[in-house]
């Protein structure tokens, strides 16, 4: 689960780290009353969506004006002006794709005078099971082409969980930054806040891009991104509440209510399958004969009736759907069971598109007898082969 700038700025503060003072706003006078607060001289208008690169990003409507979706202003008048601007255009930056989001809320924050611009991350590294720091000298820019075209300039080291984070690693960050004296002391410091803040709250990605000195030798984290493990969100209420669900999938949104693993992907065919290996076995084989499917979608285990149903509501309200393809292993799962919530959620939201159908395993006779008897549009298939196959070629025929 992602998070605003503003929300993880707060977040890392609680911890100790040093970020600019700033209040999040929804309005041109929320965001004029903000910057008479702040007391400037120097203020920045950001925009608040989940996507990184927004500062050199663009505006869809001509009347948010020419800059981009980070704006220093010099006067409170300016603030608004670019609040007034900025609230609800589209921002399109290197990581929204081309449609771009909308930006519906702003951080009115202090703007602070830089000297040097860092990058510093940290990730749960697979490889070493441990927490890994990510630190460069080439801040406030992409770090993969950094990574691409200098990799030199890169440190990446990990933590031992045993010992967790020490002071050592603290001068290994003021080193690779060439930080000596007193910021060196606010590197290790902010090593150990951010070690702190990433452990405790469940994070699986933070990243300060960027991190500056200010003229006045201050250390400071000036931009913040944080992914949290969804599976530990149940241990984490408050960060539950900081969920934008506006910047999520409405589809994805509708799958957790229901606890259901699913994912929009860009293909035609809708899938609904049990168990994540055969979800993946199932949009492997669709490929393999020449289609793209439109979601990852696993109903799970023990799915009731209801679940099933709600399941198949999400993949037909998806317009790029072309064609399903239901293919089940009833194992504790029943096919009849997948039959009954097929059948009830045609019955509410219709059928537009050619459905395949492929049950196996326990009462997979009933669960066959029960579609016979729907009188549905139904195309059965023996065998997932079979089953992919036949739902490539309904949807190739429909043009
Ligand atoms: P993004 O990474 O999405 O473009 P950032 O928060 O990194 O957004 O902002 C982009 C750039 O704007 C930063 O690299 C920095 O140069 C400048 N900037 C951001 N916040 C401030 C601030 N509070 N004071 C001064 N400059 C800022
Ligand atoms: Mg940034």
């Amino acid at each position: 689960m992602n998070i605003h700038e503003y929300q993880a700025k707060a977040v890392i503060k609680e911890f100790g780290a040093p970020v600019s003072r700033g209040k999040a706003i929804f309005s041109p006078e929320e965001a004029e009353a903000a910057a008479r607060e702040l007391g400037g001289p120097l203020w920045v208008v950001k925009s608040q969506i989940h996507a990184g690169g927004r500062g050199k990003g663009k505006f869809k409507e001509a009347s948010a004006g020419e800059k981009g979706g980070v704006r220093l202003a010099k006067s409170v008048e300016e603030v608004r002006e670019f609040a007034q601007q900025m609230l609800g255009a589209t921002l399109v930056t290197v990581q929204t794709g081309e449609a771009g989001k909308q930006v519906n809320r702003l951080y009115i924050e202090d703007g602070s005078d830089i000297e040097k611009e860092f990058y510093l991350s940290m990730l749960v590294d697979r490889e070493t099971g441990r927490i890994a720091f990510v630190v460069s000298t080439e801040g406030g820019m992409d770090i993969e082409q950094v990574a691409h075209d200098t990799p030199e300039k890169i440190l990446t080291f990990s933590v031992d969980p045993a010992t967790g984070v020490m002071p050592h690693h603290g001068r290994r960050v003021a080193q690779a930054l060439n930080l000596t004296g007193e910021l060196a002391r606010q590197a290790g410091k902010l090593v150990e806040s951010l070690y702190a803040a990433f452990t405790a709250k469940d994070m699986s990605m933070l990243e300060i891009n960027p991190l500056i000195v200010t003229t006045q030798g201050q250390l400071k984290c000036l931009d913040a991104k944080i992914s949290f493990d969804s599976n530990a969100l149940y241990r984490h209420p408050d960060v539950m509440e900081l969920r934008d669900l506006t910047e999520e999938d409405a589809k994805e949104i509708e799958a957790s209510k229901y606890d259901l693993a699913y994912i929009a992907l860009d293909g035609t065919i809708g899938c609904m399958v049990n168990g994540a290996g055969l979800a993946m076995a199932t949009l492997d084989i669709i490929k393999l004969y020449g289609e793209e499917p439109a979601n990852f979608l696993d109903v799970g285990g023990g799915a009731s009736e209801e679940k099933v149903t709600a399941a198949f509501k999400i993949i037909t309200s998806d317009p790029t759907v072309k064609g399903i393809l239901v293919n089940i292993f009833g194992g504790i799962m029943k096919c009849d069971v997948i039959a009954r919530g097929v059948i009830a959620a045609v019955k509410t939201v219709g059928l537009q598109v050619p459905l395949v159908v492929r049950l196996e395993g326990t009462n997979v006779e009933e669960g066959k007898q029960i579609i016979r008897d729907s009188g549905l549009n139904v195309i059965p298939a023996d065998d997932l082969d079979d089953a992919a196959q036949k739902i490539v070629k309904a949807v190739k025929e429909q043009g």
